[in-house]
């Protein structure tokens, strides 16, 4: 039987001069073995990867240098053009350079649902050919799918298979879809799932049909608590931005493992790293933020509004329903109450990084490109490109802390309401 295939309705894509954007990110693009042993095995790739380059191929990663202040693929040329791609071919560069923005992900009809990435400029501004004629070629080139989870677990241990938890996410979205900013809808979905998983029958086990329908009229019964905005950064908002948007400031954002030339200054550099830490913890200090053109004082981010409950918040929810449809975030065994703080998350790093963007242009209020570069950064740094299992222990305790911590969830959230 053919696959079937679906993507977003009317979404295009084309490839433009970006400038290469993909191939100039702080992340690892990764390939398989046997495409490693076909680099490693090509003079003209060993001679330009040099002794150090072919190492980090040899682990299955493309290798970086620094260049303008970013890191940027070795391969690339001053052109912004694939120098791979121009002698070997299109079908010679590793899948997922080939594959991109395309990722795939087989849903719960067995579905293949086309994953998007919002890095993609074109992806985002919709730019190019219907992309629907182009999933089976990238479908293709990508070579693999990834899985949803068949169950998913509470925070007692209850095991939801994919039938029941899918019923909470159906309740999830349809929240999103309603007038109220993200920020508040995400407070509520919270308690709306600890109070449906508290229903279910405790004590481990799958859980039955008929205990899953009492429990979801259950915590519908349930009275929502307002969110009341804050003043200033909660804690562990302060520490979600020094890990997460500390980590994409200059010179962090360039000190990755896959980096080859490494400055004469390391040191330095791992100094400053630190440094940009210290700055988003205490919220002054002066940064320069990948995707903003230039440095700002963090102390001027408390001068832009907030925008989660504006027109400018509907883009964030839209963006956040998207993320549920792709079924990408149910692709790793997690609680379900994670799924709800990954979006928590997101929101939070979107806002403040689209106040960060205005504040580095002198601006008090938000545009709507700024929330879509703060998009772009939530892709980048949670619900796209990054694996759980490739963050650090900071991120995964706080990930827990915030799970079973009610109000530290919600001081998170109130930082950007
Ligand atoms: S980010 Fe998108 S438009 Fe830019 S080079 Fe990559 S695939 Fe092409």
């Amino acid at each position: 039987m053919a696959t079937k295939l679906s993507s977003p309705p009317n979404q295009k894509f084309e490839c433009r001069d970006c400038p290469a954007r993909c191939c100039r990110l702080p992340w690892n693009i990764r390939f398989s073995s046997d495409e490693a042993t076909r680099y490693l095995a090509e003079p003209w790739v060993r001679e330009r990867a040099g002794d150090e380059g072919a190492l980090v191929i040899s682990r299955g990663v493309l290798p970086m240098r620094e260049k303008d202040h970013r890191l940027q693929c070795i391969f690339l040329d001053d052109d912004m053009l694939c120098s791979m791609q121009k002698r070997f071919g299109h079908e010679y560069i590793p899948k997922s350079c080939q594959a991109f923005p395309f990722g795939f992900v087989r849903d719960e009809k067995d579905v293949v649902v086309a994953q998007l990435s919002q890095l993609c400029p074109s992806i985002r501004d919709n730019y190019g050919k219907p992309v629907d004629r182009q999933l089976k070629a990238k479908l293709q080139q990508r070579g693999d799918t990834e899985r949803m989870s068949k169950a998913l677990a509470t925070l007692s241990g209850v095991i939801l298979p994919q039938p029941q938890y899918l019923r909470a996410v159906k309740h999830w979205e349809d929240q999103l879809a309603t007038d109220a900013s993200p920020a508040s809808t995400l407070a509520r979905l919270y308690d709306w799932t600890a109070a449906f998983e508290r229903a279910l029958p405790q004590g481990g086990g799958r859980a039955a049909d008929a205990s899953v329908d009492a429990a979801l009229a259950h915590a519908s019964a349930e009275a929502p608590a307002p969110l009341e905005p804050r003043k200033k950064p909660s804690f562990y908002a302060r520490v979600l931005f020094g890990y997460l948007l500390g980590n994409l400031c200059y010179p962090s954002r360039v000190r990755e493992a896959h980096r080859v030339e490494k400055a004469s200054w390391t040191e330095l550099q791992a100094l400053r790293s630190f440094g940009n830490k210290v700055a988003w913890m205490l919220g002054r200090g002066t940064v320069d933020l990948l995707f903003i053109p230039r440095p700002f004082k963090l102390q001027r981010v408390r001068t832009v509004d907030r925008f989660l409950a504006g027109d400018e918040g509907t883009v964030v929810k839209d963006y956040l329903r998207v993320v549920l449809q792709r079924r990408h975030i149910f692709s790793a065994p997690r609680h379900l109450l994670a799924a709800v703080l990954d979006l928590s998350l997101a929101t939070v790093v979107i806002s403040r990084f689209a106040r960060c963007r205005a504040a580095a242009d002198g601006r008090v209020k938000v545009s709507l490109e700024d929330v879509r570069e703060g998009i772009s950064v939530a892709e980048l740094t949670l619900l796209s490109h990054a694996a759980l299992s490739e963050q650090g222990k900071l991120m995964k305790n706080l990930r827990w802390l915030l799970l079973t911590k009610r109000e530290s969830f919600r001081a998170l959230l109130a930082t950007e309401a």
